[in-house]
């Protein structure tokens, strides 16, 4: 639920969104964004080289293993974990600068971050995004042709281990038709816009009315 800080204003709602890869979880997002432009996506720092495309900034911040391990001892992330190998974080001033500004934030990150998350935010909201089948999955996965046959078994082989804690999160999709888990995770980011506790405080002065 949103919250109110010390001076009354609303927090925005975190969103957290995980998924083993290949499921189509970055794809659904992007086009979330584009339907919900009040939404931002926190960019994470990782110690993954670029993929092809993939811009610093813009896809990720892209630091080695040394820096990335210095900023954990400073405290810089909100959380962070070792996934397939690589490291990855979410900086906790970026995130909750744009919260108090009452801005929704929007995670793209795996279980053990979400994990993170929930204990230190517990009014985040998480989704879980499922592939329809395991065939599917890997043909997904294949299909993306920006990563090495390694990377792709061993993605394939952590996917058993990020699909057990699916049901540690708020809400589950099944991405078969894609405009169909676009649908579902757009109505989930409208219900939780129509809480009754944000509600309550954006519509105070016609609760006041209704109530005079
Ligand atoms: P990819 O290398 O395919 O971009 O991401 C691999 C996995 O790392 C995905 O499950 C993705 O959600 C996760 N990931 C990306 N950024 C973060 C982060 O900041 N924190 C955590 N815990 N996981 C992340």
């Amino acid at each position: 639920m949103n919250t109110a800080d010390a001076n009354g204003a609303l927090e925005g709602t975190l969103f957290v969104v995980a998924a083993p890869s290949g499921a189509g979880k970055s794809t659904l997002v992007n086009a979330l964004l584009e339907r919900e432009p009040d939404i931002s996506l926190s960019i994470s720092h990782t110690t993954r080289p670029p993929r092809p495309g993939e811009m610093y900034g813009r896809h990720y911040y892209f630091v080695e293993r040394a820096a990335f391990e210095r900023e954990i001892s400073e405290g810089i992330f909100l959380e962070h974990a070792e996934v397939h190998g690589n490291l990855y974080g979410t900086s906790r001033t970026t995130v909750s600068d744009l919260l108090c500004q009452g801005k929704d934030v929007l995670l793209e990150i795996d279980w053990q971050g979400a994990r993170q998350i929930r204990k230190s935010k517990p009014d985040c909201v998480s989704v879980f995004i499922l592939p329809p089948s395991r065939v599917e999955l890997e043909r997904r996965l294949r299909g993306r042709g920006s990563d090495s046959a390694e990377v792709i078994e061993r993605r394939l082989h952590n996917s058993r281990e990020e699909i057990s804690h699916a049901h540690e999160f708020d809400y589950i999709i099944v991405n078969d038709q894609f405009d169909d888990a676009l649908a579902d995770l757009q109505s989930i980011v409208h219900a939780v816009r129509q809480r009754a506790g944000l509600q309550w405080k954006r519509h105070e002065n016609l609760i006041a009315e209704l109530l005079a």
